[in-house]
């Protein structure tokens, strides 16, 4: 006889999780032994599924590195009981906290799928049913006793992306995801069709390593034509700060004026990591392509190629977390630690 499929499902909050109350009409967090009422596809699948409630729930605005966390040592905890892991989260900052725990999670062998609603699960019309049991499917499917997607993933309403390619990129549509710069891992249609050239196997025989110490001190610096001196410096001399996202032009580009170029020289030989990151969704950062970017070169500022902005902010608190040499976390950054990145 086959071997039961087990999920441990984590519910951190979001609309997923909500319903309407039936006298005022206002969403207010399900109970959770009803879930079963919500949604008897559940037992249908055939699937052993233990859920947990992260209480109090949260709308995902509010969710902070200590979540993140949470995440990542339950799965450690529960790592050899389960054979795929499904954690529902709000949307607007789902992106974030899926791409924190695909840094975490290294050697991780199994999959880790995020998903949520733009429909609470308590409405009619809710996207939730649909993406909760298509990302349970997924975080139990496999081949020859092997999982098919052994990452940190997104599925929501048709597509699997890998989690630290992703970006929420509407706020109102049923499809709220992208991954601009790298193809879906999988689409849900009438079938399951995975893509498994896009898929990252980890080597055989490691072992799961959770690390989580996050460090907070970064900061995106977003330019804007007309962007002044005092901004600049503000921001890069803001207390503590160790790191910063500059939020660049096209393929990397930022103004050539002397005071900018001297603002960033200055924050580098400070010993602040600035990583380059395009305003664009789709591209990479290409520094010395134009005139415009040899600038930042020289002022030592380091690529973040085609990184979504959740991915590199959420690498650079983890890699100042596990690091205190800044040539190490130098080196890190210039690599893809797990598919975040293409170095080009
Ligand atoms: N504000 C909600 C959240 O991110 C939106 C959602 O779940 O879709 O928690």
């Amino acid at each position: 006889m086959e071997k039961e499929s087990a999920v441990l499902l984590m519910f951190t909050g979001g609309t997923i999780s909500m319903s309407e109350d039936p006298a005022t009409g206002a969403l207010r967090p399900i109970d959770f032994n009803r879930l079963q009422e919500y949604m008897p596809e559940l037992k249908r699948t055939g699937i052993r599924i233990k859920s947990v409630p992260f209480l109090p729930l949260l709308d995902s605005s509010d969710v902070y590195p200590p979540v993140w966390e949470r995440i990542a040592l339950l799965i450690q905890e529960n790592y050899e009981e389960y054979d795929g892991f499904v954690v529902l989260h709000g949307t607007d900052t789902m992106a974030y906290t899926a791409s924190a725990l695909s840094f975490m999670l290294e050697n991780l062998s199994k999959p880790v799928i995020f998903t949520g609603a733009q429909l609470p699960i308590g409405m009619t019309r809710s996207d939730a049913k649909e993406n909760l049991i298509t990302a349970i499917e997924i975080a139990t499917a496999n081949e020859n006793g092997q999982p098919i997607v052994p990452e940190v993933c997104i599925f929501f309403e048709d597509n699997l992306f890998r989690a630290n390619r992703t970006t929420k990129k509407n706020a109102e549509h049923f499809s709220a995801f992208n991954s601009y710069n790298y193809p879906p891992l999988a689409k849900a249609g009438v079938h399951i069709k995975f893509f498994r050239s896009y898929i990252h196997y980890p080597s055989p025989g490691t072992a799961l390593c959770v690390r989580t110490k996050i460090d907070q001190n970064v900061a995106i610096l977003k330019l804007f034509p007309g962007i002044t001196e005092h901004t600049v410096n503000a921001i890069l001399n803001i207390p503590g700060l160790k790191a910063v996202v500059l939020e660049s032009f096209g393929a990397g580009n930022a103004p050539r004026q002397t005071w900018f170029f001297n603002s960033l020289k200055n924050a580098t030989e400070r010993g602040i990591l600035i990583a380059n990151k395009t305003q664009c969704s789709t591209g990479s950062v290409e520094m010395g392509r134009y005139e415009t970017s040899l600038n930042l070169m020289s002022a030592g500022v380091i690529s973040a190629y085609d990184s979504t902005t959740e991915a590199i902010v959420t690498k650079l608190m983890y890699l100042l977390g596990q690091y205190e040499n800044i040539d190490d976390i130098k080196h890190r950054l210039s690599i893809s630690m797990c598919g975040e990145m293409t170095v080009i």
